[in-house]
């Protein structure tokens, strides 16, 4: 095999690894969470989070409004049960009693309000959280098809890599290093095939000289244009699945 088309033949494999690998690459980020899933699950969370407030808030409240009920319950009981005597501390009482009935009243109102906040909250957290469930759902499906085609990449990929390895063992050592250093050097294309006289990497027309030279395979021919090396085919025969 003449010495370009081996190189040429190299070329295939390795541009179509480069393509899959590409994918590939693009896969495992999309494997990732999306970020409308992440923003779904964070307005969520969020809503989980204020949920807890206003029920801690809530249960303060009427902890308050239980003590002041005890409270009263008591300061009645001892107005009532003939236990004091002195007027002076009935008074007292009885203001205690009265102001106490205020307090625990307003404290009642600010209590229904901060019922009202939970339950505005709550229905918050079940929007978000059926929100949350649609954003699962569909980002599943995307799951399952990406994982079946990452299936594939890697199945073609491992086959590329063995094919490679036996057409590397054909390939003369100095061949190989241009090739390689002209692949870094060309954006991962080294040798470009040459269709109806036109290099196939960079679209320039050959000139009939270097044409001739290229299509007798026998030496190394630089396109004039993109200096890559040119193969007088346009396609390699070898990547198929
Ligand atoms: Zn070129």
């Amino acid at each position: 095999m003449a010495r370009t088309t081996q190189l040429f033949e190299l070329q295939q494999v390795d541009s179509q690894s480069d393509e899959l690998l590409r994918r590939a690459l693009a896969i495992r980020h999309a494997l990732d969470e999306t970020d409308s899933l992440r923003s779904a699950r964070e307005r969520h969370a969020a809503a989980v989070a204020a949920l807890t407030t206003a029920q801690e808030r809530l249960l303060v409240l009427s902890r308050e409004v239980d003590e002041m009920s005890a409270h009263l319950a008591l300061q009645s009981k001892r107005l009532y049960d003939g236990s004091i005597k002195n007027p002076k501390e009935l008074v007292a009482i009885e203001h205690d009693v009265t102001s106490t009935k205020n307090l625990r009243s307003a404290r009642e109102d600010v209590m229904l309000e901060a019922m009202d906040a939970v339950d505005q909250v709550q229905a918050a957290v079940d929007g978000a959280a059926r929100d949350l469930e649609v954003a699962e759902t569909e980002w599943q499906r995307n799951q399952d098809g990406l994982l079946e085609e990452k299936d594939t990449l890697d199945g073609q990929l491992r086959v590329l890599r063995t094919r490679r390895e036996k057409m590397v063992a054909g390939i003369a050592w100095t061949d190989l290093q241009l090739y390689e250093k002209l692949r870094k050097a060309k954006h991962g294309t080294a040798i470009a095939g040459l269709e109806n006289d036109v290099c196939q990497a960079c679209r320039v027309t050959v000139p009939g000289g270097t044409l001739r030279t290229v299509k007798q395979g026998q030496e190394f021919v630089y396109c004039p244009s993109c200096a890559r090396v040119l193969h007088p085919g346009a396609r390699g025969d070898l990547v198929r699945w």
